[in-house]
């Protein structure tokens, strides 16, 4: 992809893990990648279609000169948390910040940290099927949307599905989104739990219903298998009540481990269980 780079910008920091380098400090050079589509801009020539440079480097300064971490590992994060925020234009960045007066004691050029980080397209499923439906998957949808390492790409429409439980319970409201988000897929998924919490979801009796469920469908193309999280989602290619909201917003998407899109999937659904019609 296109970029912007920055190459080791000279500032003076006060981080470390030494209190010497905290009273002291010492110089940092900081280096960005800055990715993003730089087309529009070279066609166009008009600023406003790329980052202002100058911006990001003060903004970088400003980051190294105004905090004092312990590690640089920090200082790096810290700087390309900011990047990614600078411009929705921004899709990556990697930031290496290189520290040539570590006190080592050894003869070096420099010593440093090198890290990448990038928007990720996450696809969640949303359910409700208590009190006012539509209204805490609204808030949720509003509140993921508000926070600063979420942004709302698309929401499909709410459909009304008969629920798959042996439990009695009122109809669901279901829906999906897919959205951007910095955080990681555990990370997604603690802000989603902060999120049926806020909605007074009790997690009583397994399909029970429920005010509020976000579920983990996609996370960009990972696998992920651990205790508390399995991406793509186990029953996702199950259910039908995920599958067609999904169908509006990504027909195309394709199912990493069945290597099927979302539209292929719900078509396989239909066939091997034509009851079902959400
Ligand atoms: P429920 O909210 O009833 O759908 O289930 C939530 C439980 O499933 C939590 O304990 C999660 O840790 C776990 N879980 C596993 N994979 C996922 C996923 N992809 N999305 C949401 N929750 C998940």
């Amino acid at each position: 992809m296109d970029k912007i780079f920055i190459d080791k910008l000279q500032v003076f920091g006060r981080h470390g893990v030494l209190s010497e380098e905290n009273s002291l400090g010492q110089m940092f050079y900081i280096s960005a990648e800055i990715r993003l589509s730089l087309k529009n801009a070279g066609t166009s020539d008009a600023l406003e279609n790329t980052v202002n440079y100058s911006e990001c480097c003060h903004l970088i300064k400003d980051i190294c000169e105004q905090n004092t971490f312990k590690l640089i590992e920090t200082l790096a994060e810290k700087t390309a948390d900011a990047l990614l925020k600078f411009s929705p234009l921004i899709r990556s960045v990697r930031v290496r910040i290189d520290k040539p007066s570590a006190p080592i004691g050894l003869p070096l050029e420099s010593v440093g940290a090198e890290i990448e980080r990038a928007w990720k397209t996450a696809y969640i499923a949303l359910g409700s099927n208590m009190g006012d439906k539509r209204k805490y998957i609204e808030d949720a949808v509003k509140a993921i949307d508000a926070d600063e390492n979420c942004r709302v790409l698309r929401v499909s429409d709410l459909i009304v599905t008969t629920p798959v439980s042996d439990i009695p319970q009122d109809d669901y409201l279901n829906g999906c989104m897919a959205a951007e988000t910095l955080y990681t897929p555990i990370e997604l998924l603690d802000r989603l739990n902060v999120e049926e919490a806020a909605a007074d979801r009790k997690r009583t009796v397994k399909w029970g219903p429920r005010t509020l469920d976000l579920d983990i469908i996609f996370y960009e193309d990972e696998i992920i298998q651990t205790d508390r999280l399995t991406v793509p989602h186990p029953l996702m290619h199950k259910r039908g009540f995920v599958l067609d909201p999904l169908m509006q917003i990504a027909p195309y998407k394709k199912h990493p481990v069945f290597g099927k899109t979302v539209s292929e999937l719900a078509e396989d659904l239909k066939k091997t269980s034509p009851e079902i019609n959400l």
